[in-house]
């Protein structure tokens, strides 16, 4: 089947062009190959309004993403740190789905395992709500430094003995913070200067050669192959493939003592070391670029495909008189929606996590709202926008009663 034009909604477009003194921020090389623009969406995803008028005024920018031929990273190019406001509000934590504690709790016993991190001090930079470094703490008997602006000191009561938090962005100036190792975890995406952000972590751990390095971050191969245009969105910056992750921990002065896929293929998991000296090497490895190079090129198509797909599947069951929600309303959901520029055709978005509950999301303003609010909405179709959770969700509709027919985007 040849290439057919397929309609888009406003703002999206897939013209491809070259910048030629665009510098990386992976790599420091010059020129990047833009190839998939994405007009006026919401600048951040995770923060909740209390009123669909105050969501739908909320600031919106352009994302425009650029990819570099040198070491295979991706970049939203308009992307303006400026316009964040990483705060309390801030509700990102996935920690109310038993499916996302489950990986949590076996990442966590793994790399207790693996790295016999007990009685240690573990930092973790970007720790959210801290669930993940109090899980940490709790498993090997550690003790935990968390640092993020979006913490929320109420929600960790019993953790206090164990873990100092601080509630800020990490920073040279807690280079005197020393632990034996640190995480970061879904935090990098959120970065766009990474090779200067990994350079300062490097910089601060000058005379600790043993501080083990941990970072877990989504894989942009997947995004790219899927066409999965509910991963991209303005929160996330950066984009890496194993790949160009491998070539930043490189160049930035750490030794990879692993690289593989978790979470149903979803996320990268690398650990490292401080190396003593950089290897010099340029970025990633030719075949890696390669790759990723081809998946750029596929994702016109890949990417088009879908977004008709889900156009004309919404609007056939609007057509048909058929309630659809979308069950999670974090990141995904909003990006799906901004990018669809759908709105009356779904009413509702559906999560388990009750701070979200009530709530309204940048952009569309769509209300969330709990799971046994289905069993009066009876909608027949739900959206879900990330298929590990199908499974957990079919079990909560069973328990509520609820007859309704998945999709999973
Ligand atoms: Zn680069």
């Amino acid at each position: 089947m040849g290439e057919v034009t397929l309609e888009l909604p406003k703002g999206v477009s897939f013209d491809a062009f070259k910048q030629t003194d665009r510098i990386c921020p992976n790599c420091n090389s010059k020129g990047l190959s833009l190839f998939y623009t994405v007009a006026d969406i919401p600048v951040h995803s995770c923060l909740l309004m209390s009123s669909k008028e105050e969501a739908q005024k909320y600031p919106t920018s352009d994302l425009q993403l650029g990819f570099c031929q040198v070491c295979g990273f991706i970049s939203n190019v308009r992307f303006d740190s400026g316009l964040h406001n990483y705060n309390s509000t801030y509700e990102e934590t996935q920690g109310f789905s038993a499916c996302f504690n489950t990986f949590a709790n076996s990442l966590a016993q793994r790399m207790i395992d693996k790295y016999d991190i007990h009685n240690k001090t573990i930092l973790e930079i970007g720790c959210g709500k801290g669930e993940f470094l109090a899980l940490m703490c709790q498993l090997g008997s550690n003790k935990g430094i968390g640092i993020d602006p979006a913490y929320v000191p109420e929600r960790n009561p019993d953790t206090r003995s164990q873990i100092e938090f601080i509630q800020d962005f990490y920073s040279q100036k807690y280079s005197h913070l020393e632990a034996d190792v640190i995480c970061c975890r879904h935090t990098l995406e959120h970065i766009a200067p990474t090779l200067e952000f990994m350079q300062m972590i490097r910089q601060t751990i000058t005379d600790r050669p043993d501080t083990l390095i941990f970072f877990d971050l989504p894989d942009v191969m997947r995004v790219l192959q899927e066409g999965a245009f509910w991963d991209i969105y303005y929160e996330h910056c950066s984009y890496f493939t194993a790949g160009s992750l491998a070539g930043l921990f490189d160049i930035s002065g750490f030794n990879l003592d692993d690289l593989y896929l978790d979470y149903d293929d979803q996320y990268l998991i690398v650990t490292a070391y401080p190396s003593r000296s950089s290897t010099g090497l340029d970025g990633d490895s030719d075949n890696n670029v390669d790759k990723s190079h081809l998946a750029v090129n596929e994702f016109r198509q890949k990417c088009s495909r879908k977004i008709d797909y889900w156009l004309r599947t919404i609007r056939r069951l609007t057509q048909d008189g058929q309630k659809t929600v979308i069950w999670g309303s974090g990141s995904k959901a909003v990006a799906f929606l901004t990018t669809l520029k759908l709105n009356d055709e779904i009413e509702y978005l559906v999560d388990i996590n009750p701070y979200r509950h009530g709530k309204f999301i940048p952009g569309t303003g769509h209300e969330i709202v709990a799971p046994k609010f289905l069993k009066q909405y009876k909608p027949q179709k739900i959206i879900v926008m990330n298929p590990v959770y199908c499974n957990e969700i079919q079990q909560e509709l069973d328990d509520l009663n609820v007859k309704a027919e998945l999709f999973a985007v």
